[in-house]
């Protein structure tokens, strides 16, 4: 997987050196040599991930921009690698706290590099993936206004499970006391748990049960697919905490544990995980299917009552017009009756790609459910939407349906009621309930016909 890096380190010598590395293992790498410059430059750039040098005389440290990085909505999703000369606790722990992902001590171990940039880019994947998707909503809308607030802001103090996976009772003890102060700890020997948790700490140095086996299993269980996993291993047994990579851990800690550290990194992936989680109940099934009627892949009602709001609201404050036709096929029930169900599917899916190749471009044509559709005109007045309708109307009788299953080609007619917006008083439910008399005009006064209704009465 290709990506772009954004290299940051006041030394050019260094910021070389990496883009080496990287460039030989096919990433783009942008580059910048101070604090603002990066926050700047990732602002217009957004790269998929920052490796950033903490100590940069003259302007802002690593740490500032971190913070600055992960403080503005733009950049707050891109993973930060702090990258630091001092292999030391409170360094690190700092590097934490201002929100980066991870940390790496120069010189830089270029297997341990390439490990955590290929770990923390396959989780941006599926960030941008959710994003992506909830932009679509958004502009749809599906999703409405009201859910605009970045779920990572809303969700930076979080509390939540974690499964400690291990044998060692004095290690279990030093995370138990690290982690019960925020969260719900509970201990599991060996065995993948059955309720997901937020988080799992599972040792891979255990005596009694093979770590690597626990984390692969977890990472291939439904249930526990997606959960962070933060893996314990020996200090600098660099073999065993690439294994741990490899197989999905998320992130290692080494032994002994560091009550603080181990508190930070926790508090990362569990703000990461309810960033995802929230990102994925927004889009609940996928947007498609939210507002797709399956049968005939027209738009749904979910989708007209999101498009005809906004618009009628538009149409009221003096903007244009918006029409809508009422469709109804006649004798829907008798078909039903002599073919049966599966043909009188095939009729609708085939009144769904005529009526769906016969509106313009700018309209929306639903189905509502059973025989009854809407074609919603946006900027259309009564006049026009009445032509159209017309035109329909035509097309549907012009040509026997060809539904599969049936003995012969079936003759198909349609009612169509047309309403337009009138005035400032106008509601989207009064117009549809216009349209809905209009049809029903047509049908009592012998139906394969268009009425048009003006507001309030009978035109
Ligand atoms: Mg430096």
């Amino acid at each position: 997987m290709s990506a772009r890096i954004l290299v940051v380190d006041d030394l050019e010598a260094n910021r070389r050196l990496l883009e080496a590395k990287l460039t030989a293992d096919y990433y783009d790498v942008l580059m910048a040599q101070r604090g603002e410059e990066a926050v700047q430059l990732a602002k217009r750039e957004k790269p998929d991930l920052i490796l950033l040098d903490v100590m940069m005389p003259g302007g802002i440290d690593g740490y500032e921009a971190c913070r600055r990085l992960k403080a503005q909505p733009e950049t707050r999703h891109i993973p930060v690698i702090i990258l630091t000369t001092l292999d030391d606790r409170t360094e690190k722990l700092r590097g934490l706290q201002a929100g980066a992902e991870e940390f790496l001590t120069k010189p830089i171990n270029d297997v341990q590099l390439l490990a955590r940039v290929k770990s923390l880019l396959a989780l941006k994947v599926v960030i941008d993936e959710l994003r992506a998707r909830e932009a679509n909503g958004k502009r749809l809308g599906v999703i409405g206004e009201e859910l605009r607030a970045d779920p990572l802001e809303q969700h930076r103090v979080v509390s939540g499970n974690v499964l400690v996976v291990d044998d060692n009772a004095s290690q279990i003890k030093r995370i138990q006391a690290a982690l019960g102060v925020e969260h719900r700890v509970s201990v599991l020997n060996g065995e993948a748990a059955t309720a997901p948790p937020d988080l799992a700490v599972v040792s891979v140095t255990a005596k009694s049960f093979d770590g690597f086996r626990v984390i692969a299993r977890m990472r291939s269980g439904e249930p526990t697919r997606h959960l962070p996993i933060l893996a314990v291993v020996d200090a600098d047994d660099h073999k065993r905490a690439l294994r741990a990579l490899e197989l999905g851990a998320h992130d290692i800690i080494s032994r002994p544990i560091d009550e603080d550290e181990i508190v930070a990194r926790a508090r990362t992936l569990m703000r990461r995980k309810r960033y995802i989680d929230a990102l994925r109940s927004r889009l609940d099934h996928s947007i498609e299917l939210a507002i797709t009627d399956q049968l005939t892949n027209l738009y749904n009602r979910r989708f007209l009552d999101a498009q005809l709001t906004p618009l009628v609201q538009r149409a009221q404050c003096g903007g244009e017009p918006v029409a809508l036709m009422a469709v109804d096929i006649d004798f829907f029930k008798r078909c039903n009756d002599t073919y049966g169900h599966d043909v009188g599917d095939a009729v609708l899916r085939e009144f769904a790609v005529r009526l769906a190749s016969n509106v313009r471009p700018s309209d929306f044509a639903c189905r509502l459910g059973g025989e009854e559709f809407v074609v919603l005109m946006p900027r259309t007045g009564g006049d026009i939407a009445c032509m159209a309708a017309e035109r329909l109307r035509r097309h549907i009788c012009s040509a026997p349906f060809s539904a599969q299953g049936a003995p012969h080609p079936i003759e198909i007619t349609v009612s169509i009621g047309v309403a337009c917006t009138d005035g400032a008083e106008d509601t989207p439910e009064a117009l549809l309930k216009r349209a809905d008399e209009a049809l029903y005009e047509a049908k009592r006064s012998g139906r394969n016909r268009v009425i048009g209704r003006a507001a309030g009465r009978a035109a």
